[in-house]
């Protein structure tokens, strides 16, 4: 008898078994369909051990104190700053837009003043952005909008921005300054050894309390395991068995390419191979974006690799990785919220479960809430159900 089955090995599911078993000494069993710890955070050598983000980059960063000093008993951390630029026209422009990027526009110098200016004669004045579209012409304009956005967004979820609910585009910072950085958290920096490593470390520290299968599933022990409570981290709809139909979901094939030392010598480089750690293709190509980690991991080796990403459609052979944020989906979310909420001894919680396009310290921001709000106060080894 197990006091709580943990479905998914993610950070969702690894915050939420850390904080049972160390805080509440229970038994857990925390099972994953992937063979590895981290979901899609998990990260792994290389053939030549070049550090690898194996489902696309994960750059950490957050405005929370706590939520630091909360991973840090895990991991040391790397301070680092995340450089992205967006390839298209045949060069490099500087993303998210920023006045480097209206320099770029114009050929020359120029200032914030002239910038605003410029924003307000092109944008097109739409108060209320409904949609994805809407809210870019909203915040740029035509051009910029169509330089930086349409492209990547129709490539990334094989749908009209128009069909996207504001919230997809909108997520990106648009600067008047020369602040160039991707993201605008004041703690930027990724776990000096790894996210893998950072895991392990979770779950060393619940000892005997853990027990962990990877490569199963949770349809394969539901019937046979005994247990007090279920927290699931998997796609909602699964777990409901899609009674009202299914939530979309995108998919992502990863291609690794990694280069030794030699292999950059003979294309007349050193160290690293494109001169920026991410780089976007809104408008060309099949892949939106090729990242090379090792520029914010900063490891020391001669060797290097990049990740592209080629989006995908979700079918029962591949993962799912973002919910797709349409107004159908986000009624039948709404179905599945309400099933969730009435029943009993189950917890949903994490990206799938939630179907939310929560970033990694918002996943954790959750499972802590969560833990503090549902479980803080059961008695030790026991569960809520039981007491
Ligand atoms: C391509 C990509 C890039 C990202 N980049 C960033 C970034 O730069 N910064 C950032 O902060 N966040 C980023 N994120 C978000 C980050 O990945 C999530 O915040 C985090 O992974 C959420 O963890 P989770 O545990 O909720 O979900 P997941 O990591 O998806 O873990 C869920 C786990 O549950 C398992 N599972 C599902 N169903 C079952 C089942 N039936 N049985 C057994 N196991 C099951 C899955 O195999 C998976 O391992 C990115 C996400 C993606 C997809």
């Amino acid at each position: 008898m197990y006091d709580a089955l943990v479905v998914g090995a993610g950070l969702s599911g690894l915050v939420m078994v850390e904080r049972l078993c160390t805080q509440l000494g229970w038994r857990c069993l925390l099972v994953d369909r992937r063979e590895h710890l981290g979901g899609n955070c998990y990260d792994a050598p290389d053939q030549n051990g070049v550090l690898t983000h194996i489902y696309g980059p994960h750059y950490f960063r957050t405005d929370s104190p706590e939520l630091v000093h909360y991973l840090s008993r895990f991991t040391a951390w790397h301070k680092t700053r995340y450089t992205v630029r967006s390839f298209t026209e045949g060069k490099y422009w500087s993303f998210p837009v920023n006045l480097r990027t209206f320099e770029q526009l114009l050929g020359r110098e120029s200032c914030q003043d002239e910038f605003r200016r410029w924003l307000d004669e092109h944008r097109v004045p739409i108060a209320d952005p409904k949609n994805s579209e809407e809210m870019m012409l909203a915040s740029v304009g035509e051009e910029l909008y169509e330089k930086f956005f349409k492209g990547y967004t129709k490539k990334q979820w094989c749908k009209e921005p128009r069909d996207l609910h504001p919230s997809v585009c909108g997520r990106i910072p648009i600067r008047t300054t020369r602040d160039d950085s991707y993201v605008d958290e004041s703690f930027q920096a990724l776990p000096a050894d790894g996210y893998t490593a950072m895991f392990q470390r979770m779950v060393d520290t619940c000892g005997d309390n853990l027990e962990i299968r990877l490569g199963v599933d949770f349809r394969e022990v539901k019937d046979t395991t005994a247990f007090g409570h279920l927290i699931y981290t998997g796609p909602i709809d699964e777990y409901f068995h899609a009674c009202h139909g299914r939530l979309e979901y995108r998919s992502l094939r990863f291609e690794v390419e990694s280069f030794s030392s030699r292999s950059l010598a003979q294309q007349g480089k050193s160290g690293v191979w494109q001169p920026y750690l991410q780089v976007n293709y809104p408008n060309s190509g099949q892949y939106t974006r090729a990242v090379e980690i090792k520029h914010a991991t900063n490891q020391e080796t001669p060797h290097t690799n990049v990740v592209r990403e080629y989006p995908q459609e979700y079918t029962q052979d591949n993962d799912p990785y973002y919910p797709v944020p349409t107004d159908r989906n986000l009624m039948l979310y709404k179905k599945y919220a309400a099933m969730a909420e009435i029943q009993k001894g189950v917890t949903f919680l994490g990206r799938l479960a939630t179907y939310a396009y929560l970033n990694m310290d918002q996943a954790v921001a959750q499972a802590l809430r969560t833990f503090d709000a549902k479980f803080a106060s059961c008695t030790k080894r026991r569960h809520p159900g039981l007491a």
